[in-house]
């Protein structure tokens, strides 16, 4: 029997050009051999995306909605979406066709050579500015000096994982998922392809400076305690010239120095701030994992059979 791929697509106000991300997908799932459904998580769109969506479920089954009561982020959209899938692949992709479907039967066909896992690595970056490109090189070479797993530079999250991966995905319970750096982390046999990612084909991006930064920080607070151990070295530092400074006054007798006292006070009130900062984002995401919240809110699901219902969060 023909092999069933799941194409999770999380959409959030892609009311442009949502459409024909579907038209195209569709002309793209007729001709191959394998049977397709697409399940596109609305994240809380303020548009008229999920009501273009559920149009189209009126008139393919195999499109699926899983809608967010609110925007929970793209992660979130990524990591409900899996839950949803019945393939026996999974790829992932934008909904605003940046990730070009010709490159899903490259992924299939090393997926049959017998990988796990295979991810998509952007081989050149059209329509994306100078600063995204720029900003997102510098934090995927960061993360791997500070990270305890060896995530693959320059990915994002458009991937095929087999059903197992899937399941492995499902077992991890963060609050704040870097889906990437999970996907890492759960190993098996993993490889890439290389594609060139295009300009996306309607509407503005959905990624705002605010939204980056928060995804950067979730990598990173996830999978290192390197800024953890620097916080340390950083509150040690005025600690010890504190002691040189006051050995040297004793020995030479200059208790006097005011001016110098009150410039080593400042830096030393101003790197135990920074290392409370960086305590602060740890315990944030410690505080959030002891909540202990659901991660989403589904507020409906369309198109879905039974198993939808049997799902928990
Ligand atoms: N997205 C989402 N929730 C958000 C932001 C974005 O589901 O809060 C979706 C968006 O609709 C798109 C994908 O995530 O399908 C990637 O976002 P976008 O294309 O804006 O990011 P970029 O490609 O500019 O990095
Ligand atoms: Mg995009």
């Amino acid at each position: 029997m023909a092999d069933t791929i799941s194409i999770v697509l999380p959409v959030f106000n892609e009311e442009a050009g949502i459409k024909t991300t579907i038209e195209t997908l569709e002309r793209y799932v007729s001709k191959q051999d394998e049977n397709y459904e697409l399940v596109f998580v609305d994240d809380g769109s303020k548009d008229e995306s999920a009501k273009i969506i559920k149009f189209e479920i009126e008139k393919n089954d195999n499109i699926k909605l899983v809608e967010f009561s609110r925007n929970f982020g793209h992660q979130l959209a990524i990591t409900a979406g899996l839950q949803y899938t019945k393939g026996d692949a999974v790829v992932v992709m934008d909904a605003d066709l940046q990730d070009p479907p010709e490159v899903i039967p490259r992924m299939i066909e090393k997926w049959h050579e017998g990988y796990d896992i295979v991810y998509g690595k952007r081989k050149q970056r059209d329509g994306e500015t100078f600063f995204k490109k720029f900003t997102s090189a510098m934090f995927y070479r960061t993360f791997k000096k500070l990270a305890t797993i060896d995530m693959p530079l320059d990915t994002g999250d458009f991937r095929l994982m087999n059903r197992k991966a899937v399941q492995q995905m499902q077992r991890l319970h963060e609050q704040d998922p870097f889906v990437r750096g999970q996907v890492t982390w759960i190993g098996f046999k993993q490889t890439s392809v290389e594609y060139h990612r295009h300009e996306r084909i309607a509407g503005e991006t959905k990624y705002p400076l605010s939204k980056m930064i928060k995804l950067a920080l979730d990598g990173i607070t996830s999978f290192s305690m390197k800024p953890l151990q620097l916080a340390n070295i950083f509150s040690a530092l005025p600690l010890v010239g504190g002691l040189v400074y006051l050995i040297y006054l004793i020995a030479t007798g200059g208790f006097t120095a005011t001016t110098v006292g009150i410039t080593l006070m400042l830096f030393s009130v101003g790197l135990v701030f920074l290392s409370m900062g960086i305590f602060g984002s740890y315990l944030g995401r410690v505080l959030d994992q002891v909540n202990d919240r659901p991660r989403f809110v589904v507020s409906e699901t369309v198109g879905f059979d039974q198993r939808a219902k049997t799902i928990h969060h």
